[in-house]
C-alpha cells in the first residue's frame, strides 16, 4: 500500500529508573519527523511517523506501532523505515545475546523492562516492503545484526529494490553512542544526538556535489564527510543486506547542482561505488587493471567496504570473460595480496 516511518525516540526516563536521560534524543525524534514532512519521498503521510511519549513508554505501545507501520508495507517499492533514537543496552545472558532498546518505562540493569532487538527486528521481517530500513542511534547500536537472511549477493547489476539495511550511530570496537550534540551543527540541529543530527544535516542540506537523490550509500557518505570535518566522532556503521548501496532512501535538497562524471581514479570509483552501489560496474571492467586496484582499496576499507568488494569480485569474476583481462583484473590483487601494495 505504502512506504511507511517510524520514528521511536525515548529521552525521559522514571526519576527511580537509574537511567539518564537527554533532551537532544526527543529533539532528534521531533527534527526527524519535521524532515520527513518536508520530503517528498516521505511527506504524504497522513499523519507524523513520531510516536507519542505515551506510546513510547512501554515496549507493548512501541510494538504496536512498529507492527502497524510494517504491515503497511506490501508492494517491492514500497519501503519500511524505523529509526530508533534514545539508550541501547546489550546483555549475553539473555536467550542469544540481543541488544535492547530502552523504552520510557525501562530501568537500568532490569533486562525485561527494556525493549529486545529481536522482537524488533522480527516485526521488520514480517513487512512485505521490498526495503527495509533500521537506523539505530544508541549505545551497543555496534552490537546490531543484519536484518535479513544470510546475505543474498545481487544477481543483476545495477539498482535492486528489495533487501534491507541497518545503520548504526557505532560500529566496530566502540558501543557508546555519543547523546550529547555537536555544536558544529546549525539549529535546531546543535540540540540533537551527534549521529542523528548528522545525518538530518545531510537531509536538510542535501549533497550538492551528488547529482541523484540521497541513496543509502549517498545517505552514509554524507554523515561521515561532515563527521569527518568535525573530526571528533566516531564512525557509524551501516550494514547491507540484500539491498544495494543503490537503494533510494530520501530527496536530494541540492539534487541536480553539479553534472554527474564518470570516475577515473580509483578514490573516484570507491566513492562512486560506495555512494551508488555497482550500477556503474561495466564501465569499470572495461579497465581491468583499474578494477583490481579498486577492489585492493576497499578490501582495506570497514565492513561495508569489503562486502562491496566481494560484490564486486564476483561480478568481474562474470564479467570479464576474456582470460587476458581477468588476469590483468587479478593481478593487481595478487600483488597487494604479496605486499606489493
Ligand atoms: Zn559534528
Amino acid at each position: 500500500m505504502a512506504s511507511r516511518a517510524l520514528v521511536v525516540g525515548v529521552g525521559t526516563y522514571d526519576v527511580d529508573s537509574g537511567i539518564h536521560g537527554y533532551p537532544t534524543i526527543e529533539a532528534s525524534a521531533r527534527a526527524y519527523g519535521e524532515a520527513l514532512a518536508r520530503d517528498p519521498r516521505w511527506g504524504t503521510a497522513a499523519r507524523s511517523p513520531v510516536l507519542d511519549p505515551h506510546q513510547a513508554r512501554t515496549a507493548d505501545g512501541v510494538m504496536r506501532a512498529l507492527h502497524e507501520a510494517a504491515a503497511a508495507g506490501e508492494r517491492p517499492e514500497d519501503t519500511l523505515l524505523v529509526v530508533y533514537v534514545g539508550h541501547g543496552a546489550y546483555w549475553q545472558d539473555v536467550p542469544g545475546g540481543q541488544v535492547h532498546f530502552a523504552v520510557g518505562s525501562s530501568r537500568i540493569n532490569e533486562p525485561w523492562t527494556w525493549l529486545s532487538a529481536w522482537y524488533v527486528y522480527r516485526a521488520i521481517r514480517k513487512s512485505k516492503a521490498g526495503l527495509k530500513v533500521l537506523i539505530a542511534d544508541c549505545c551497543y547500536s555496534s552490537m546490531l545484526p543484519h536484518l535479513g537472511p544470510e546475505p543474498v549477493l545481487p544477481g543483476v547489476l545495477g539498482t535492486r529494490f528489495r533487501g534491507t539495511c541497518v545503520f548504526t550511530a557505532v560500529g566496530g570496537a566502540v558501543h557508546n553512542a555519543w547523546a550529547g550534540a555537536c555544536a558544529n551543527l546549525p539549529a535546531p540541529l546543535d540540540g540533537c544526538t551527534t549521529f542523528s543530527g548528522h545525518l538530518l544535516n545531510v537531509l536538510g542540506q542535501g549533497m550538492p556535489h551528488h547529482p541523484d537523490d540521497l541513496t543509502l550509500g549517498a545517505l552514509r557518505a554524507g554523515i561521515e564527510e561532515g563527521m569527518q570535518e568535525c573530526g571528533v566522532h566516531d564512525r557509524p556503521r551501516m550494514l547491507l543486506n540484500d539491498a544495494s548501496e543503490a537503494a533510494l532512501l530520501f530527496t536530494n535538497r541540492a539534487k541536480g547542482r553539479s553534472r554527474m562524471r564518470t570516475p577515473g581514479t580509483v578514490d573516484e570509483w570507491v566513492r562512486e561505488l560506495l555512494l551508488n552501489g555497482e550500477r556503474k560496474l561495466p564501465a569499470l571492467m572495461n579497465r581491468p587493471d583499474l578494477a583490481g586496484r579498486v577492489v585492493v582499496q576497499l578490501k582495506r576499507g570497514d565492513e561495508q567496504s569489503r562486502d562491496l568488494a566481494r560484490r564486486v569480485d564476483r561480478t568481474a569474476g562474470e564479467l570479464l570473460t576474456n582470460p587476458v583481462d581477468f588476469v590483468r583484473y587479478w593481478g593487481e590483487i595478487e600483488r597487494a595480496m604479496l605486499g606489493g601494495g
